[in-house]
């Protein structure tokens, strides 16, 4: 990771804390540097003290997210709100306000690395999300409000075609074709399929706010209004 701070004895304690935590750790004491850093080792998070030399940490963030989305976090020492506005409108992930403890920064580092490795799963097929319901087709799992549900194959492969078109009407015949493997889903066993997820995404499976039935057709998942 990238530490952007030009007060070298601050920057110190941050190295030493993140080193114990086993981080590797990159410095750099001014705007061009942390570019420059940034441009040629890549690092998976930079840690980025606003007030700089040679420019401030609102343009390395800048120019640093005109090239890649890599997690930031901003130390701010100013007690002005405007530059944590400022920050988090371009687009930094967290900040953290001086006088702050090394241990919450790396605390809050572990948080952001994590968020970013679940925000990347979708180069490899995606995290998928439709209102409260959320589908990871990589991990197999379904959340709904954060709390995982129980799906079958089968019905894990309907709710996932599904939630691909969302607001599109699918054919039976669609559904069953992108559905099936091996012709393991028969016409007839659709509906009774996507009643069994109903029940288990639906808040009240009678009345269903996500997979709606568009009678003499389909199916379609909507967003919930
Ligand atoms: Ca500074």
């Amino acid at each position: 990771m990238l530490v952007v701070e030009d007060e070298s004895a601050l920057a110190d304690v941050l190295e030493q804390y993140l080193k114990d935590e086993g981080f590797g750790v990159l410095r750099a004491a001014d705007g061009p540097s942390a570019v420059e850093l940034h441009a040629k080792h890549r690092p998976d998070l930079i840690l980025l003290d606003l007030n700089l030399p040679g420019f401030p940490g609102t343009e390395v963030l800048r120019r640093v997210r005109a090239e890649r989305d890599v997690p930031i976090i901003m130390l701010t020492g100013r007690t002005n709100e405007v530059d944590r506005v400022v920050g988090l409108e371009l687009g930094a992930d967290d900040y953290v306000g001086k006088p702050y403890s090394p241990r919450e920064v790396v605390a809050r580092a572990k948080t952001v690395l994590r968020r970013s490795e679940r925000r990347e799963a979708p180069h490899h097929g995606g995290e998928r999300r439709v209102g409260a319901v959320s589908i990871d087709p990589v991990a197999h799992e379904v959340r709904v409000d954060g709390k995982p549900v129980t799906l079958t194959p089968t019905q894990f492969r309907i709710l996932e075609v599904l939630a691909e078109h969302v607001g599109q009407t699918l054919t039976r015949d669609q559904l069953l074709q992108r559905v099936s493997i091996d012709g393991d889903v028969y016409d007839r066993t659709l509906d009774r399929h996507i009643a069994n997820l109903r029940a288990r995404i639906e808040k009240d499976p009678a009345n269903p706010r996500y997979i709606v039935t568009v009678f003499g057709i389909g199916y379609k998942m909507v967003e919930p209004a």
